[in-house]
């Protein structure tokens, strides 16, 4: 049994953009579908996961077409990208959505474009933010004054500061002195790689970064828990940023711990220690098996209040995740939730205001204020 939550819309708050027509012919349709970047992997393993053989089940109802992926891929090529993102965002009933425009940004579709066909924001990454200026910068100094002051700068638009520091040096993050930091600097400056991943650098400029988001109140996402192979997921541990939380300087910095998995209950014990702290179950939504699906979910309300508990996608380049990632969270909230009614620990009545809460209200007012 679940609570039907088909009606319920959802804030998307975490998210990215989809491809530009060039590449949408480079890019696999399974590729949205795993985390693996290897070619032989996505071309034949990904079909062999419960999330995938669900999700083309779940495509061939929207798209009334056979569930084979050959059929599924021939159904989507007849049909223009406006028509599909369109279609699957209606099906998905968004009611707004962060995009983190920081992957892969040369080869994807503006913010604007997306605005096309729903309430869209933004999310700064932060060491794209660097990345994009330490070329040109002719000292630390003018480096640190130019990354503090397009984050003072930012549009209303940008509603999310993002890190994603698990990815380069781990969350194990230290305060670092300005002279230690310069150091990381002088090294980086030299390199011809853009990418920043001088763990004293990076340090630094993630606390200064997070204490503008703790004055400025425009909430701080971390990426924590899995991802791509680029990560190390022992470091993504959440638990690991303890340090960083109970550094007074930012204590009332809003910080979003997303995806979390496979360690949702550290994510959630976080939140229910920290009142600053906000956990997000996207990406395990829809990528997961129902198991896991349901793992992620419960193991965050075992503990974290309700409303500390976030519906996002993670949804990349194609439609189809915006649309999955909806569709599993309203059934696997409906059942979590079914289950609390069942046990006598919530009303009827409360598991819907819950639910609207996790899948809608408390990321409307964590990014919108309202
Ligand atoms: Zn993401």
């Amino acid at each position: 049994m679940e609570i039907d939550l088909s009606g319920v819309p959802v804030f998307d708050g975490h998210a990215h953009n989809l491809l530009l027509p060039t590449w949408l012919k480079e890019y696999p349709f399974e590729g949205i579908f795993t985390e693996s970047d290897n070619h032989e992997y996505i071309k034949f393993l990904s079909h062999e996961t419960l999330s995938f053989k669900r999700s083309m089940l779940d495509i061939s109802k929207i798209l009334e077409c056979p569930s084979e992926v050959e059929e599924i891929k021939k159904r989507r090529n007849s049909m223009s990208q406006s028509d599909l993102t369109s279609l699957y965002f209606k099906e998905a009933n968004i009611s707004s959505i962060v995009l983190d425009d920081g992957l892969c940004s040369s080869r994807t579709r503006s913010v604007e474009w997306h605005g096309k066909f729903v309430d869209v924001h933004r999310a700064l990454r932060i060491e794209n933010l660097a990345e994009s200026i330490i070329a040109e910068s002719t000292s630390f100094d003018s480096f640190l004054s130019d990354f503090r002051d397009a984050l003072l700068s930012t549009s209303e638009n940008v509603v999310a500061y993002k890190s994603i520091i698990a990815y380069r040096s781990g969350l194990s993050i230290r305060r670092v002195d300005k002279e230690t930091a310069r150091e990381g600097y002088m090294i980086e400056r030299e390199k011809t790689s853009a990418r920043i991943v001088d763990k004293r650098l990076l340090d630094f400029l993630f606390h200064l970064a997070l204490e503008i988001s703790s004055a400025r109140m425009i909430p701080f996402q971390i990426h924590t828990g899995w991802g791509d192979r680029d990560l190390s997921l022992i470091d993504s541990n959440p638990l690991l940023l303890k340090s960083v939380l109970e550094d007074e300087k930012v204590s009332r910095a809003k910080v979003v711990l997303l995806h979390c998995y496979p360690y949702p209950r550290e994510g959630a014990y976080l939140a229910a220690i920290y009142p600053n702290v906000f956990v997000d179950f996207g990406l395990s939504v829809p990528l997961l098996s129902i198991k896991g699906m349901e793992f992620t979910i419960s193991s965050m309300l075992e503990i974290a209040p309700v409303t500390r508990v976030c519906y996002s996608s993670d949804a990349r380049f194609l439609p189809e995740g915006f649309y999955l990632a909806a569709l599993w969270a309203r059934r696997i909230l409906g059942r979590v939730l079914w289950n609390s009614v069942e046990q006598g620990e919530i009303s009827l009545e409360e598991s819907y205001r819950v639910a609207e809460r996790v899948l809608e209200g408390n990321s409307r007012s964590l990014y919108l204020g309202y």
